[in-house]
């Protein structure tokens, strides 16, 4: 089996997700004591927020791609951002090492065309939401891409950096993200992406109107795929 790096903590509370997921899919697919091969480094995310909101991604960029760095040297044979908007700086971090950066768009491209949808809702940060990184990603892969309206996807935000990330799940919370849900329905979408790690916590495919596609999930099989990967 092939060692991934994960670069987590961004919030634990996804990163525990991964760990989960990517070591369920291993021992479903290999049986009896088999796990998966990984090396987490996980950050301070109170850190990480910090400088997002500050809106230094030049520091945050330098952070992570030396985070890579050490993965790699640690012997990861490939990289994991477990979080969506870190990727902003996916292409600085994946320009510092030699191994693949395993990208959190093409998990959700590849499950959008076997689910068969191609009108997305997407849910996540605002800085996922309104910011290109993610949705121009997604946009190369065919995909067409909403957006809730901006009252809507400053609630989605507030609650991921004041709710979900310190592990607090609230049920009027559960109602919002439902009736936002319904509002991408009603524009058109076929399916929503959970475009944050920890939506994952609060919504599900039994409590939403649309289909989901859950990122925490998906790149975690993703991860999985790749550590049970033929060697070229
Ligand atoms: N985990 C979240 C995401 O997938 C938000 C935390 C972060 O800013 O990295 O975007």
């Amino acid at each position: 089996m092939k060692t991934v790096g994960l670069i987590g903590g961004m919030s634990w509370e996804s990163s525990l997700t991964y760990y989960q997921r990517i070591n369920r899919q291993i021992k479903q697919r290999k049986g009896g004591l088999h796990s998966a091969p990984l090396i987490l480094y996980s950050v301070d995310f109170a850190h990480i927020a910090r400088l997002q909101h500050q809106n230094d991604w030049q520091q945050l960029a330098a952070y992570l791609a030396s985070i890579g760095q050490s993965l790699e040297t640690a012997g990861a044979q490939a990289l994991v951002i477990c979080t969506n908007t870190m990727h902003k700086v996916a292409p600085q971090v994946a320009n510092v090492v030699r191994i693949p950066l395993l990208h959190i768009g093409d998990a959700l491209i590849t499950a959008s065309r076997v689910q068969g949808y191609q009108r997305v809702g997407l849910l996540g940060t605002q800085f996922t939401m309104e910011q290109p990184f993610l949705r121009e990603h997604l946009t190369a892969g065919g995909l067409t891409v909403l957006v809730p309206e901006q009252e809507e996807r400053d609630e989605v935000h507030r609650v991921i950096y004041e709710e979900l990330c310190q592990g607090i799940i609230r049920e009027e919370s559960l109602c919002r993200y439902q009736q936002i849900i319904d509002n991408l329905k009603a524009a058109g979408a076929e399916a929503v992406i959970l475009g944050c790690t920890e939506i994952g916590l609060l919504v599900g495919a039994e409590n939403s109107s649309l289909p989901v596609l859950d990122t925490a999930l998906l790149h975690a099989d993703s991860v999985a795929d790749f550590i049970l990967s033929e060697s070229i």
